[in-house]
């Protein structure tokens, strides 16, 4: 290995080459997946955050002009296939819309007319109907199901499906918490109420503790519990903005440290990008050595294509979910201080993080 280590980040200049040339290949992958028109007019309002966020906090130069690049023609794609937010608008659209204000900002754009338009219609859709539950009344719950194969949407604490009769499956409380917890803070940055205050949904951490281990609960709902755990951090550090304190987030910091070996063993590009991406913000280097084992696979395990995951997955979100957290987990940061992104939050998490 070469001793020349560039500044902060902790990598050696070689290895660094190496992981900015993959994430420039995850970022073209991300990229020509966009240029598909079923794929922009499903999931443009998520490819414009990610490029947004690598523009608004890479360290390197250049991947933040990439980003900048790419995030404005993807604006402007969509701003002629949306121009307003429809008053009738489904809870999707708008949250669609909300995605697309928060990157915007995080760009340096602001719309105070689109802000407007957005809070109205929020306005108009219960907690229960943004969020599947309240979280100012209730924890996340356990018996929201999935959309059944058949694709009718169960209502809550169905366990059959009411038109095919068939065995609904369940979302993890950590599922529905994880939602929440990312949906009202986007919303919450943007000026926007969605359903819930963020920090309703953020006082239930100490009721979903201890964080459930693979001897105790099924590989899914612990799945969904390192993903709340990561939203979590996301949430509090304004998606890659600020460091956190690895002693505001005890419990956490233990509980991602302990998963990244298994993320590796069961060849979980996804998860690991989003552990190595938390862990980072709660401080590790890339000389750690949980940090060294993660980046490794991650550089081994990049498809030809630029991509990563299972080329086969015919959900193509997913696709380009999981590189998109491959991406993040290489990516350094252009860490903005130590502080959490809502200064109002500090003594209220002081309790939680207990
Ligand atoms: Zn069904």
């Amino acid at each position: 290995m070469s001793s020349s280590f560039s500044s902060d980040s902790g990598y050696a200049a070689d290895d660094l080459k190496a992981r900015d040339a993959a994430i420039e290949r995850g970022l073209d992958f991300v990229y020509r997946f966009s240029k598909k028109r079923e794929c922009f007019a499903n999931y443009g309002s998520f490819l414009i955050c990610c490029f947004a966020l690598v523009a608004a906090t890479s360290r390197n130069p250049r991947l933040r002009r990439l980003g900048r690049d790419r995030a404005r023609q993807l604006l402007r794609r969509w701003s002629r296939l949306h121009r307003l937010l429809p008053a009738d608008a489904s809870s999707d659209l708008l949250f669609d819309f909300i995605l697309v204000h928060y990157a915007q900002s995080r760009l340096g754009f602001h719309d105070p007319a689109g802000v407007s338009a957005i809070r109205l219609a929020a306005h108009k859709f219960p907690a229960s109907d943004l969020l599947d539950f309240d979280p100012g009344k209730e924890p996340p719950p356990e018996d929201l199901p999935y959309l059944c194969d058949c694709s009718f949407q169960n209502p809550r604490g169905r366990k059959a499906c009411k038109q095919c009769k068939r065995r609904l499956r369940m979302r993890s409380r950590y599922r529905v918490w994880m939602e929440a917890l990312a949906n009202t803070y986007v919303a919450e940055k943007s000026g926007v109420l969605f359903g819930s205050r963020y920090a309703d949904v953020l006082k239930w951490a100490p009721f979903m503790r201890p964080y459930p281990t693979a001897a105790e609960e099924d590989e899914e709902v612990v799945r969904d519990a390192i993903y709340a755990v990561t939203h979590i951090v996301y949430t509090l550090n304004n998606y890659g903005t600020y460091k956190l304190s690895p002693r505001w987030l005890r419990h956490e910091f233990a509980y991602l440290k302990a998963n990244v070996e298994s993320a590796c063993t069961q060849r979980d590009p996804e998860l690991l990008g989003e552990l190595l991406d938390s862990l980072k913000a709660l401080g590790l280097t890339a000389r750690h050595p949980l940090i060294q084992r993660g980046t490794r696979y991650l550089l081994d395990e990049q498809n030809g294509d630029g991509s990563w995951g299972d080329i086969e997955e015919e959900n193509l979100r997913t696709r380009c979910h999981t590189t998109w957290t491959a991406i993040d987990g290489l990516r350094t940061c252009a860490w903005r201080g130590q502080r959490l992104s809502f200064a109002d939050l500090k003594s209220s998490w002081k309790k939680w993080a207990r």
